[in-house]
């Protein structure tokens, strides 16, 4: 009865993890929760004012499909200002979140047979959303002594005469890592050299440490520029999760044809919370550094803590609100008759024996890790670190 496409698609792992987890707190279990892809911090006031004035206004109606000029502006002017990036108002397209965008792209660019190269461990959408849309995508591992850079060879080694494009994402979810100038600017050569297209997700851009800056693939040059389509949104940025803005920006013949099937599918993002981006992005951005601040805190307890567990390793993540440590020392050990050999088994032991809830990295490609998020509280960290350290030294 179903698709072949639909049968291709699984639901997001991470999604699971987090239903498994609610489960047990629904049935009065206290959880920590490591688990979560999203800012616990509540949207700023100013934002909330701007959409209660739209809905009083009555701004309740259809809007043009790719987003109001009004919100178009804001994008083209946070590009110039954050990333240095010239683009027309026919060169952006809002949609309704990042991963929309993202989806827009597979659907304008991506055909039977094309290959799409993914970075592992990669964000869980990327793949499915190439399978969806009939392309193949062909994974290209990053490893932990590269900071999980892609090296130019990895990369090169990967490109055929199928490769349509490339998909990066800095900072990146899972790993926290985020690309300096010159790992981009090797990565730039290489897909201008061959024609690839760079699908660019900087929804992470604001949540970068250790005095490092965001850069943009797309701000390298001309030619480069010319072959990518830079993803970005709210979500993240403004703990708006929930309000579904996101927004690209790239060539005006794909920004178009997104649009077109924008037009079929979803038409406008919300007219409320259009209204709300536009207060978010021109309004004052005290809100992001305080964000950032507070997150920078709890990432260097969570890692320092956690390189204190004997068999666990921790890279320093300079970007995101995610730690992927290395757990494969742990492997073979055993808490009573549980053995744990892969990253699932860690997951599904810290979960039912520690109550504690995190993201096993296989769900991410890489079966080494797991993934903690630090969008939860100072205190919860603790508690849950504490508890880990109580787990892992169960282990013989
Ligand atoms: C959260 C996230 C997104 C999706 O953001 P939305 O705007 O909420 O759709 C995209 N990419 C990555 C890597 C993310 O972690």
């Amino acid at each position: 009865m179903l698709s072949e496409r639909a049968k291709k698609v699984k639901p997001s792992p991470t999604l699971a993890m987090d239903a498994k987890a609610k489960a047990m707190k629904a049935q009065g279990v206290d959880i920590v929760n490591f688990g979560v892809g999203e800012p616990d911090f509540d949207t700023p006031e100013y934002v909330k004012e701007a959409a209660a004035k739209a809905m009083r206004d009555g701004f309740t109606k259809y809007t043009p499909v790719g987003g109001i000029d009004e919100l178009k502006d804001a994008v083209v002017n946070k590009f110039r200002k954050d990333n240095g990036l010239e683009y027309a108002k026919d060169e952006v397209i809002v949609s309704c979140g990042a991963k929309h965008s993202l989806y827009n792209i597979a659907q304008a660019l991506f055909g039977p047979g094309d290959e799409v190269i993914i970075p592992s461990p990669y964000w869980v959408s990327y793949p499915d959303q190439a399978l969806l849309n009939d392309a193949i995508p062909v994974f290209a591992a990053t490893y932990e002594k590269d900071n999980f850079m892609l090296k130019p060879e990895a990369l090169e080694a990967k490109i055929t005469k199928k490769t349509k494009a490339l998909v990066l994402n800095s900072p990146s979810n899972p790993t926290g890592l985020t690309y300096d100038k010159k790992g981009l600017e090797a990565i730039a050569e290489i897909a201008v050299k061959h024609g690839i297209f760079i699908i660019s997700d900087e929804i992470y851009e604001k949540l970068v440490y250790d005095g490092m800056s965001h850069i943009s693939i797309a701000s390298l040059g001309k030619e480069i520029k010319n072959k990518t389509i830079v993803v970005n949104g709210l979500s993240k940025s403004h703990a708006m999760t929930g309000w579904r803005i996101g927004y690209a920006a790239g060539p005006k013949d794909i920004i178009k044809a997104m649009t077109n099937i924008q037009s079929q599918s979803t038409s406008n993002p919300n007219s409320i919370a259009q209204k709300a981006a536009v207060a978010a992005l021109t309004g004052p951005q005290d809100f992001v550094s305080m964000m950032h601040a507070e997150f920078d805190k709890r990432r260097k307890f969570l890692i320092g803590e956690l390189n204190s567990i004997s068999g666990i390793c921790c890279l320093n993540p300079n970007g995101a609100f995610y730690a992927f440590p290395n757990i494969s020392k742990l492997y073979g050990k055993k808490a009573g008759p549980r053995q744990i050999n892969s990253s699932l088994d860690m997951a599904l032991y810290l979960l039912e024996d520690a109550n504690v809830a995190l993201v096993h990295g296989e769900a991410f490609g890489d079966d080494q890790y797991i993934r903690l998020s630090y969008a939860t509280s100072l205190d919860n960290i603790r508690k849950g670190l504490g508890r880990i350290k109580e787990a892992v030294a169960k282990l013989t």
